[in-house]
């Protein structure tokens, strides 16, 4: 019984660009799946359609039995991306708490208490009071992971996230990563990378996708690094 089902999905752009073709794609709940392909093999498509910013123009997805802007709606699905997109003006704290924010109908204390369990599972609760550009960019990551944590999101979309990091610097957040998603049997994370070894280290299963558009060739079930 699967929790992401694609079935024959397919997207062609406007302009006529064939992204995705018949892809048919299923996704247990709990699995950490990496996409894994040469740039322009539709994986960033995958990802907006998954989370309801671009319609697909044929094919079928159900995500936990419902809509994808559904379930965005409800923020069951939560981003991360490369460029951490944090608000400099903002301190770590008002970064973290903004979906919540966003949300409404939350109290300040609860507030409060999910942004600091978020900043306590990235290591960053000594930083709460601080400005984005006092940070390095692993911590800058790691207020955008806790970002995306906050809502207690079903779904973790993360698009390239370590990619600008240098090498000690990804190893220790893939770490922390695979830490944090153990903690949470439920949390199911898709993770796209250019880095064949990358996707292999965190992942439960491997998508890969082929320069042919939308092409998924094969699924590949990874055992579980850290069981
Ligand atoms: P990836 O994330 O793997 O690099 P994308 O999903 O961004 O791949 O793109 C898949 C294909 O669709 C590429 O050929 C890209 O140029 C094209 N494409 C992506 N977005 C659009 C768009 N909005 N309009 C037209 N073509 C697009
Ligand atoms: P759609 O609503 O059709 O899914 P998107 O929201 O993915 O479109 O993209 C919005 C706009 O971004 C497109 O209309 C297109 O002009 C532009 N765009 C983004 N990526 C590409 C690309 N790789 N090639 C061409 N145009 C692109």
């Amino acid at each position: 019984d699967s929790f992401v089902n694609m079935e024959n999905l397919s997207k062609i752009y406007p302009n006529g660009t064939v992204a995705l073709q018949d892809v048919n794609l299923s996704i247990r709940e709990g699995e950490f799946l990496c996409f894994v392909g040469p740039s322009g093999c539709g994986k960033s498509t995958i990802f907006k359609i998954i989370t309801g910013l671009s319609g697909p123009s044929g094919g079928k997805l159900d995500i936990f039995g419902t809509t994808p802007k559904e379930a965005r709606k409800q923020s069951h699905t939560s981003f991360v991306f490369q460029d951490h997109t944090l608000l400099p003006w903002s301190t770590v704290e008002a970064n973290v708490k903004l979906p919540l924010e966003l949300r409404g109908g939350i109290s300040r204390k609860v507030q409060q208490e999910e942004a600091e369990r978020v900043l306590e599972l990235v290591g960053l609760k000594d930083y709460m009071k601080v400005l984005p550009r006092q940070l390095s960019g692993g911590m800058k990551m790691r207020v955008s992971i806790a970002r995306a944590l906050i809502s207690r999101p079903k779904l973790l979309l993360m698009d390239e996230p370590f990619g600008a990091l240098d090498e000690i610097t990804r190893q220790t957040l893939q770490t922390e990563l695979l830490n944090i998603w153990q903690q949470d049997k439920k949390m199911t994370v898709l993770f796209v990378t250019h880095n064949v070894f990358e996707s292999v280290f965190l992942s439960t299963s491997v998508v890969v996708m082929t320069a042919r558009p939308g092409k998924i060739s094969a699924k590949i079930e990874i055992p579980v690094p850290f069981p």
